[in-house]
């Protein structure tokens, strides 16, 4: 259930957290601290992607990092690093990305980490106004991967078509785009 007792148990509600102009802030430090509830958590997407089939886990800095490499254990496959700027050597960069907290430098990852017809999957905490996964979508493109999906274990639903009103970026709109 979305909003219920277990979905709070999984992503702790710390209000006016980065900054004060930010309403909430969901911490998954809620499940980590519960590690049947974790394991739970990470059984679900193995079974999902045993069954569809992937070659490789890439996660995105840095709550990916957390999250895709008992994945890509389980499944036995490569976990690959999307990185932030200036962190790895040989990689290569998306675009500028606009998130919820505005503009971010591109994404980055190595080279030979993907190669031409891999089936990635994409890994992440939390996904708002999706910004942050295109710009991941974009880099596995940039390679010749195919992307198989991106998963995250909280969605804020306020970004999948917001109100004109609201102000809030779309996220139906940006990745159409
Ligand atoms: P987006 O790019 O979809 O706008 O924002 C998602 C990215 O920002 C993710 O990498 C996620 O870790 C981070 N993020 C945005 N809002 C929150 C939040 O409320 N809680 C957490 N844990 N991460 C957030």
């Amino acid at each position: 259930e979305q909003d219920g007792e277990e979905a709070r148990e999984i992503a702790k509600y710390l209000p006016y957290f980065p900054f004060k102009g930010i309403p909430r802030f969901y911490d998954i430090g809620g499940f980590l601290e519960k590690p049947e509830v974790f394991q739970h958590i990470v059984d679900i997407f193995v079974k999902r992607y045993e069954e569809i089939g992937i070659d490789s886990v890439a996660g995105l800095d840095a709550r990916g990092f957390i999250l895709g490499p008992p994945i890509a254990l389980a499944l036995k496959k490569p976990f690959i690093m999307m990185r932030k700027q200036g962190k790895m050597p040989n990689s290569i960069s998306s675009q500028e990305y606009d998130t919820e907290y505005g503009k971010r430098s591109g994404l980055t990852v190595q080279r030979d980490k993907v190669k031409k017809g891999d089936r990635v999957l994409i890994i992440d905490d939390l996904v708002a106004t999706g910004g942050t996964l295109s710009s991941a979508v974009n880099l596995v493109h940039m390679l010749g991967g195919t992307v198989v999906e991106c998963a995250c274990v909280v969605e804020l639903k306020m970004f999948i078509d917001p109100s004109e009103e609201s102000g809030l970026p779309s996220r139906t709109k940006l990745f159409k785009s």
